[in-house]
């Protein structure tokens, strides 16, 4: 298989890289990834992962503009407030690059409806901002063997960590978090502040992580290590990283799941 001259010349910075090249894009066209919040990580991760040339895309989000928003999330502009994310990011996406397959769903996220979302794709981004919503995504993808690129940010703080469960020895955000948050609790940007550009540094650090994750198997951008977790502190500024080890007694994906 290989991409119609229009296309090669659209990616022609990505194919001349031998860590991508021809197989490198095409791999890519053929992913289909989820994205999960179409806020400050969410928004400007879609506009490199778009720009990537991954084939197929999942957008949701159940969320409206509002014009607080406009401070970080890159999509949008005030003619959009008021508007739901979901609707208006596909429509981003179909201006940008009409060779894109885009889904939306502005359904709000449920321990119910999670599996549905996330079933059958390449890969999980996950963008939104608490924790029960974020730990029914990640039970969603053990359940249905999908990977997941979770990423978080507040005030000058992000994390990046990319899980793969449904894998033996390999942890989930679950085993990281635990289980004290399955309930509603209000871990949202709204009470703590956020520099905007720390939230473009962590979604377009996220937007990297997914590529490669992507690119696994066609692409030569290094292993992937599954249960790394890297944080990003925007005050210093830093990086640093750790592992997360399985938790056997996880109720997601340890041996008593
Ligand atoms: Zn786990």
């Amino acid at each position: 298989m290989s991409l119609p001259p229009e296309r090669l010349e659209r990616f022609a910075r990505h194919i001349v890289l031998p860590e991508i090249g021809g197989a490198g894009q095409v791999a890519l066209a053929g992913k289909h990834l989820v994205l999960v919040g179409l806020g400050g990580i969410g928004s400007p991760a879609l506009q490199y992962l778009a720009a990537a040339g991954i084939g197929k895309l999942t957008l949701v989000d159940d969320d409206k503009v509002d014009v607080s928003n406009l401070q970080r999330q890159t999509l949008y502009n005030m003619r959009d407030i008021g508007h739901g994310k979901a609707v208006l990011a596909k429509r981003w996406v179909s201006t940008f690059d009409p060779g894109l397959q885009v889904g939306i769903s502005d359904r709000r996220i449920t321990v119910e409806n999670a599996p549905d979302l996330v079933i059958g794709a390449d890969l999980v981004l996950d963008g939104t901002d608490n924790f029960s919503t974020r730990l029914a995504i990640s039970d969603a993808c053990v359940a249905e063997r999908v990977p997941l690129l979770s990423a978080a940010v507040g005030r000058f703080q992000g994390q990046v960590g990319a899980f793969a469960g449904h894998l033996p020895g390999q942890s989930c955000y679950r085993c990281f978090v635990g289980d004290a948050f399955d309930a509603e609790d209000c871990d949202t940007c709204a009470d703590d502040g956020m520099l905007g550009a720390m939230a473009g540094w962590v979604a377009t650090f996220a937007a990297m992580q997914a590529v490669r994750i992507l690119l696994a198997g066609a692409g030569n951008m290094g292993e992937i290590e599954w249960g790394k977790v890297h944080l990003l502190d925007g005050a210093a500024p830093a990086m640093r990283s750790f592992m997360i080890a399985k938790d056997p007694a996880c109720k997601a994906c340890g041996s008593a799941a």
